[in-house]
């Protein structure tokens, strides 16, 4: 049986692996991204991915010091400039606009595939990262000093830290033993991409309905991707809709803002849970991304979470690796936990909260909503504040 040993082994190369990959590759570090699905390189080009993500300026400064983020805008990003959120219940809403913080954009709307593909493009360029997929992980064995795959291949590889990138229903953490926390949010994404007769105006659309809220996000050629969060019944009943039908009931849901839905793509649905790892790292071990906590995606901040954890664990093995210290000793490890863990734990909870309070239709309830939208859109230093934290960035260039 052949052995290979590495300083660090990230099991999953998604959005998150691959930018931890990348993160670190510019060091002596030895590294191996095990990955259990070869991603897409090659689609038709009017074709759109049903999975897109909102990227927030922090993630976008990410990609560039990668050296992703041309790559990502040649293949196909679309920049917002404007968000738009109101209460299907009521008068209240909410504008942001980046012109009036100075800013180019909000931030980007950009199919999954499109960054996978950029960053394993990047992550392929790397002399010191061995990218092996398909394969996948079959056993774990934490010894004194080293973590020990077998993957299904009967190779092993020895790590001095394994990192589990592996999404929301991770394996490492299932084989360290890691238990987590479980929110019911009781809703199913319905996803899709449509046409609609009026252009999307750059805007990010987002209408909350009782059973759930509904985003209209811009893409390229005047497209908008679709994320319906409603409940697992009423998500399965749009699935089985035939097209028009579809249309006829998003458009009336949407009260038509960009006039008729005149096109849609397949369509696919995903139940939303929110996960977070009572631990994030054990000697020789950490998670990052989803297999360490999973989000509502209505503020759209799943993915760049799991980017501020890649930002955070590549900088304390580095610092360690710079060091000579061992970048896998609990020591080191727990610097990441204890950076990362509040914050990701600070957004759930407000996630949390934020679908509870849109989800309830008691009067009382709809009229503080109403009356707190008007007043947040009213107030310039708060909506500051909200709106840096949802371009992670922890205040707005040029002010306090
Ligand atoms: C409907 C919806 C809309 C969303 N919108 C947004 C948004 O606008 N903005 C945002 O920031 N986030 C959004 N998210 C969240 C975002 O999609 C996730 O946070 C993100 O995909 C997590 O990336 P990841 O790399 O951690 O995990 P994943 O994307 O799940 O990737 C895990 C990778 O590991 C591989 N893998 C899994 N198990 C194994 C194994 N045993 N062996 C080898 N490989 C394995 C998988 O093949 C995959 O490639 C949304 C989520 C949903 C459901």
């Amino acid at each position: 049986m052949t052995t290979t040993d590495y300083d660090i082994v990230i099991i999953g190369g998604g959005m998150v692996g691959a930018s931890l990959a990348c993160a670190l590759a510019d060091s002596s570090l030895s590294i191996a991204v095990v990955e259990g699905r070869e991603p897409p390189t090659e689609w038709p080009e009017d074709s759109f991915d049903i999975r897109v993500s909102a990227i927030t300026r922090a993630s976008e400064n990410l990609f560039r010091r990668l050296g992703t983020w041309d790559k990502m805008t040649t293949l196909r990003v679309q920049p917002y400039e404007a968000m738009e959120v109101w209460d299907a219940t009521g008068s209240g809403h909410i504008h942001f606009d980046a012109a009036e913080l100075g800013e180019p954009n909000l931030g980007h709307i950009i199919e999954n595939r499109v960054i996978t593909r950029a960053l394993l493009n990047r992550l392929r360029s790397h002399d010191n990262i061995d990218y092996r997929s398909p394969a996948s992980p079959k056993r774990l064995l934490l010894r004194s000093g080293q973590a020990q795959l077998q993957l299904d291949d009967g190779k092993l590889l020895n790590a001095r830290l394994v990192v589990g990138a592996d999404g929301a229903h991770s394996w490492l953490r299932q084989q360290a033993g890691i238990e987590v926390q479980e929110r019911h949010y009781r809703q199913t994404a319905v996803v899709t991409t449509v046409q609609t007769g009026q252009y999307h105006q750059d805007t990010a659309w987002q209408r909350f309905l009782p059973t759930g809220p509904l985003a209209f996000l811009p893409l390229p050629e005047g497209r908008s991707a679709i994320v319906w969060s409603t409940s697992a019944e009423e998500a399965e009943r749009l699935l089985a809709l035939d097209a028009a039908d579809f249309m006829a009931e998003l458009g009336e849901a949407f009260e038509h803002r960009l006039g008729a839905v005149t096109g849609v793509g397949p369509r696919g649905a995903f139940p939303l849970k929110g996960r977070h790892a009572r631990e994030y790292v054990k000697p020789h071990l950490a998670l990052v991304g989803d297999a360490a906590h999973t989000i509502h995606p209505l503020a759209g901040q799943g993915v760049n979470l799991g980017l501020a954890d890649v930002e955070e664990l590549a900088s304390v093995v580095l610092a360690a690796h710079r060091a000579q210290r061992p970048v896998g000793s609990f020591k080191t490890l727990r610097r990441y936990e204890r950076a990362r863990r509040g914050d990701n734990l600070l957004m759930l909870d407000a996630m949390g909260a934020f679908k509870a309070l849109f989800s309830n239709d008691t009067p009382v309830l709809r009229e503080l909503r109403n009356l707190g939208l008007d007043l947040t859109d009213h107030a310039g230093p708060l909506k500051n504040l909200i709106v840096a934290r949802a371009m992670g960035l922890g205040s707005l260039p040029g002010k306090p």
